[in-house]
């Protein structure tokens, strides 16, 4: 056991969190597909803000536009969505793992096949990437991107099937991994979950057109009805106006990803029939019952705490403040982060609420401790601000394996609680207490159960480490986890 945190080079602008890599969405029958399209990557925009794009088709040529940045930066102009033309749109926002951005692992992915275009849009990762990767270049391929995502396209473009759907299956069968993708071709767009149902893909309608995307907030800003979730391991094909679903895969129990309630997804999401916002205060709640403090405010960790925090207040019958504010318009590119301001800090960002915090026993609820960093600052502003005690509270167990499943997360070596237990913990963010959710009570907050096999289960290997899919690249033999990982950092 270490008694210290591991060194990091953080930047002010960094947050200690997980992050998403990816958003898609997709709409077919629309005359304004692209522009529905560029609305719905703003409102995933949580899910990857390092680059952006979108294919589109008239059904008899491809448009695509690509570039680094957010989604306004890229598509707020008129002339760009003009130039995309046709009823048919996919489009993909990127967070990019480490390393810099790089052009071309710039989503969706197009690809001329035998049978015409394919575009595809990927939320996930595929951990036999790496393998399939060395094996296809060995037999000739020649690959565009370091993304994962394209090896599904060479599997295709190798497969003897007619048709389109066929192909991609073929593909999908010899993936491992998460993916909830969208593809588009000149005629059909696909919807496709892996069969673990890792991460979220829903069908929508608005008007004549269906919508594929990753949460329901990109449907409600384009006005349109949530008809249902995509199931895990379903394949849906819609052309000339109708949806065909497909069960193309050997069934296996579900396992969708537990962060998407906790953290990743928008509070105003529905997951899986969930609202992600009741689903935070119950965990809130849950996170009272099992760790109550003796505390006269409730302060939650913004923006993403906020929900666990009204929770956690609310059970325990204890006031609910904003106590730190945060500030929303600091981007990674407001300035850089030198010597001389990195001291700054996370004051960059938050800024504690003196007045309500001066000579109050304060419980800060936050999602998530990844590396630490963030929670220390947060708690020397807490103090600094007059707070006679600080106490934190969790709203999840203790992050301490990395995920391979399509999250950015740092080396197991740098996750704070993957070597320190929680009273070292505590000591090293300096809190008076410390307490996290169990995992019994993450499942017993979501109205479920880890302990009964019958009951839905999640996956939350993050927590333990019991990882739902075969991580072939990383188990096998030197190979990096993640191929775009290694890729980018080695360039
Ligand atoms: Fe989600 Fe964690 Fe599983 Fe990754 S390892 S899919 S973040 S629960």
């Amino acid at each position: 056991m270490t008694q210290t945190i591991m060194p990091l080079a953080t930047s002010p602008f960094a947050d200690d969190k997980l992050h998403e890599e990816c958003g898609v969405f997709g709409i077919l029958g629309h005359p304004d597909a692209a522009a529905h399209t560029a609305l719905g990557l703003h409102a995933l925009q949580h899910r990857g803000q390092e680059s952006a794009g979108i294919v589109s088709t008239t059904g008899e040529q491809f448009y695509s536009h690509y570039g680094l940045g957010r989604v306004g930066d890229n598509f707020g102009k008129a002339e760009v969505i003009a130039e995309l033309k046709g009823p048919a749109a996919i489009g993909h926002n990127r967070y990019s793992t480490t390393g810099r951005p790089e052009f071309r692992n710039i989503q969706p992915l197009f690809a001329d096949l035998a049978f015409g275009g394919l575009s595809i849009a990927h939320n996930g990762n595929l951990t036999n990437a790496v393998a399939l990767h060395t094996e296809l270049v060995q037999h000739g391929s020649i690959f565009r991107s370091t993304s994962d995502t394209e090896v599904i396209i060479h599997l295709m473009a190798q497969s003897k099937s007619a048709s389109v759907t066929d192909r991609l299956v073929d593909a999908l069968r010899q993936v491992e991994g998460a993916y909830s993708l969208v593809a588009l071709t000149e005629h059909a767009m696909i919807g496709v979950r892996d069969p673990h149902g890792v991460r979220p893909l829903v069908l929508g309608r608005l008007e004549d057109a269906y919508v594929l995307t990753s949460e329901t907030v990109a449907l409600d800003i384009i006005g349109a009805d949530l008809v249902r979730d995509i199931q895990p391991g379903e394949m849906v094909l819609v052309q000339n106006g109708v949806v065909t679903s497909f069960k193309p895969f050997q069934s296996v129990p579900e396992r969708f990803c537990v962060f998407e309630y906790i953290y990743f997804a928008r509070p105003d999401s529905l997951v899986q029939g969930h609202s992600v916002y009741e689903a935070r205060k119950a965990i809130g709640a849950e996170l009272a019952r099992e760790a109550p403090c003796n505390a006269q405010l409730v302060v939650p960790v913004p923006d993403s705490g906020v929900p666990a925090a009204i929770g956690f207040a609310a059970e325990a019958s204890l006031p609910f403040e904003l106590g730190i504010i945060r500030n929303h318009y600091v981007g990674r590119t407001f300035i850089e982060p030198t010597d001389q301001i990195r001291h700054l800090g996370v004051k960059l960002k938050h800024n504690a609420n003196h007045r309500l915090l001066e000579n109050k026993r304060i419980v800060l609820v936050d999602d998530s401790i990844v590396r630490g960093t963030t929670s220390t600052k947060i708690v020397e502003m807490v103090r600094s601000a007059g707070a006679t005690e600080v106490h934190m509270r969790i709203a999840s167990p203790p992050t301490m394996h990395s995920c391979f499943y399509g999250v950015d997360t740092p080396e197991r070596d740098a996750l704070l609680a993957a070597h320190n237990d929680t009273a070292q913990m505590a000591k090293l963010i300096g809190v008076d207490s410390l307490a996290f959710l169990t995992i019994d009570g993450l499942y017993r907050a979501m109205g479920e159960s880890r302990r009964n096999p019958d009951a839905p289960q999640y996956c939350d290997a993050c927590f333990t480490g019991d990882y739902p899919i075969a991580l072939s690249d990383r188990d096998g033999g030197g190979l990096p986890a993640q191929l775009s990982l290694l890729t980018q950092n080695s360039s």
